[in-house]
């Protein structure tokens, strides 16, 4: 059975810097990530706010640049899944695909997935014009009509995205002030393209093989709508990823991993960072942060231990 000091769940930029911190502290180092590296930063079309990059930088060039900062380091990558850990007194055993391993530290970096509505047409058209992702399927709905759902940073900044593909866009959020940054609200209330529709719930999205409208609600008025629209991007937040936890790390009541701020969990030796984290503000920035405390603090609890 391979055994490693620190194994990583999750490239995104939580996992890609915590690897990095513990590589260059010479420890023996797994990473596991089913996918590409980068996590929800590659379904980001451009990234404002992180520092370094004054001009705006796509999300996939940026997931690469963070990838590129392994490559001179040794490490050994699992491209499977994680399905169990099981905990141990000094040594945790971790089921990655149909393999066993053991690992001194485990950091989770496993990030978050998109909610879906559970809106009626939602699933049967999902592929068929129902879209979580606006850089992955934006394309398709070049000069045609789309309705976007959501009141977060997700779903204002991929508005603004998408506006500059299609040739109309409804941006339906069912409350009237906007969750997401003031600077995006700001751009989506100017942009000719992007029409705001607030108190307004989707009530069914419409169509046989592929979509044909959504229909509306105004919530204060009880008006009821149909909008033709030939798209749905749903942007209405994430949900944490993975349901591997062992039942000894505490979890909040969304499911997300309760830290203290060194990014221990509940369980010596298992630490967690980035979006899995409980926590307010999830960003590339703070991702980053986490996945660097976290390897500190793995790192300072293996020198503790005796065990390097
Ligand atoms: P979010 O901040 O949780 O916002 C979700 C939005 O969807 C809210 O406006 C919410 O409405 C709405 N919503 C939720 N359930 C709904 C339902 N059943 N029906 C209708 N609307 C519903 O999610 P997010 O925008 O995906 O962002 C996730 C995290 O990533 C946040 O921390 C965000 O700041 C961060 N993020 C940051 C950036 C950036 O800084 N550039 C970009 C993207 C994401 P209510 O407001 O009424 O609850």
């Amino acid at each position: 059975m391979n055994r490693y000091d620190a194994i990583v769940i999750g490239g995104g930029p939580a996992g890609i810097t915590a690897a990095l911190y513990l590589l260059r502290f010479q420890v023996k180092v797994a990473v596991v990530e089913k996918l590409a590296p980068g996590g929800q930063v590659l379904r980001t079309h451009l990234v404002e706010n992180y520092p370094g990059f004054p001009q705006p930088v796509e999300g996939w060039k940026l997931a690469d640049i963070f990838a590129e900062h392994l490559k001179p380091y040794h490490y050994d990558t699992y491209n499977d899944e994680v399905s169990r850990i099981e905990v141990g007194k000094e040594m945790h055993r971790l089921k990655i695909g149909d393999t066993w391993v053991e690992a001194r530290t485990i950091i989770v970096c496993t990030g978050a997935v998109y909610k879906e509505l559970g809106l009626p047409g939602e699933k049967e058209l999902s592929g068929k014009g129902v879209s979580y992702c606006a850089t992955c399927d934006g394309n398709f709905f070049r000069d045609q009509v789309v309705a976007v759902i959501g009141g977060g940073n997700t779903a204002l900044e991929e508005s603004l995205y998408l506006a500059r593909l299609v040739k109309k866009l409804y941006l339906l959020h069912r409350r009237d002030d906007f969750r997401g940054h003031k600077c995006f609200q700001n751009r989506c209330e100017v942009n000719p393209v992007i029409t705001i529709r607030r108190s307004t719930l989707a009530k069914r999205i419409l169509g046989d093989d592929k979509v044909t409208g959504i229909e509306i609600e105004n919530i204060k008025t009880g008006e009821k709508e149909h909008l033709s629209v030939d798209g749905v991007f749903v942007f209405v937040g994430y949900d944490p990823h993975g349901d591997f936890y062992p039942p000894e790390i505490q979890l909040d009541e969304r499911g997300f991993i309760i830290t203290d701020a060194e990014m221990r969990t509940s369980v010596p030796g298992i630490f967690a960072a980035g979006d899995i984290r409980s926590k307010l503000c999830r960003q590339i920035t703070t991702a980053v942060g986490d996945g660097a405390t976290a390897a500190n603090a793995a790192h300072a609890y293996m020198e503790e231990k005796g065990f390097i």
